[in-house]
């Protein structure tokens, strides 16, 4: 099956300075998938790059099979982008914004106008379709700049930083958009600073740094790779602690409760090696937790190490 997108060494300088040293990226359709990267990794040239605004040095990229080289219109018609500055014109109402994307997608005059009807009510905008965009609220404005991107029915949507700025309930509005897309087919290529949203969202994520792709994966799988993971067991009373600790050896006991801490990647594997030495002794574990290092402890870490081994 064709991927949504795939690159192989994408390279990208600007004058001396490297910013895509040597990128690989495969995004199957109908998934999200986050890059993440502090201020200034290439975030922004990478998705330029595939959505044919910024040309590559070298590399092969293609966006629903074409190559954004060869065939940048019928890439651009696949796709949409929704960037860090919102494509709303404050001075147009919301319905006149809409319309004007239809125009631009050439669409029949009919159908454009049921589309525009269509969006402006998925996206709880039908009351305030009347109104400058310039008087909305920064999730109103999202909203509406989601639905441009969408007029012309893209099967790939680039979101770069969509949620920047927006107070946690339009954040949570547009992740829910997000995903009801995705449920529609739509493949997302989403680029955040918000840790939490990629966790949130994306099936994989990759993390950029010092031009490179440092780590790729799910979120689980990222996280299972930093140090700080532990299970968390509960017992009934003292006596079955006890009996675990003797059976575990390398576990911590948590102060004033009757639990213990047991070092652990959190993976199925090492769950299941852990409660089979514990049903071999048959001690009983009242509760059983596991903790993973967050999103946050990864991206720290990874981009730390990096920077250190310099
Ligand atoms: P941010 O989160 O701040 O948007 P980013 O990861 O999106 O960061 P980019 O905007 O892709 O980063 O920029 C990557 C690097 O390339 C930066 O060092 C930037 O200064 C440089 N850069 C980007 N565009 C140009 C350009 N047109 N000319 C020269 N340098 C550029």
């Amino acid at each position: 099956m064709t991927a949504a997108i795939s690159v192989t060494g994408l390279r990208k300088a600007y004058g001396d300075h490297t910013v895509l040293d040597g990128i690989d990226l495969h995004v199957p359709r109908g998934t999200v998938f986050s890059l993440l990267g502090a201020n200034g990794a290439g975030k922004t040239t990478t998705v330029k790059i595939l959505s044919t605004l910024v040309g590559a040095d070298a590399g092969d990229i293609r966006v629903e099979g074409h190559d954004v080289t060869r065939e940048p219109d019928a890439v651009r018609a696949a796709i949409g982008v929704t960037g860090q500055f919102s494509a709303v014109d404050k001075l147009l109402t919301g319905a006149e914004n809409l319309r004007l994307m239809a125009d631009l997608n050439q669409l029949p005059r009919g159908e454009g106008r049921e589309r525009v009807t269509r969006l402006l009510e998925r996206f709880d905008l039908t009351t305030a379709a009347g109104k400058p965009a310039g008087t909305y609220s920064g999730g109103m404005t999202r909203r509406l700049d989601l639905a441009m991107t969408l007029i012309g029915s893209p099967r790939v949507i680039f979101l770069d930083e969509p949620t920047t700025g927006l107070d946690p309930r339009s954040r949570r509005e547009v992740w829910q958009i997000v995903r009801s897309l995705v449920a529609g087919g739509v493949t997302i290529f989403l680029t955040t600073q918000y840790l939490e949203e990629a966790d949130e969202l994306a099936d994989r994520i990759a993390v950029l740094d010092g031009g490179r792709i440092v780590a790729e994966g799910t979120p689980g799988d990222l996280k299972r790779r930093i140090p700080g993971g532990h299970v968390r067991l509960g017992f009934a009373d003292e006596r079955r602690l006890s009996a675990a600790l003797r059976v575990l050896g390398d576990a911590t006991r948590e102060d004033d409760s009757l639990a213990l801490r047991v070092p652990s990647d959190g993976s199925l594997t090492a769950l299941k090696t852990l409660i089979g030495r514990l049903d071999e002794r048959a001690v009983e574990v009242g509760e059983l937790s596991v903790h993973t290092p967050d999103l946050d402890d990864v991206f720290l870490a990874l981009t730390d190490r990096k920077a250190a081994s310099r």
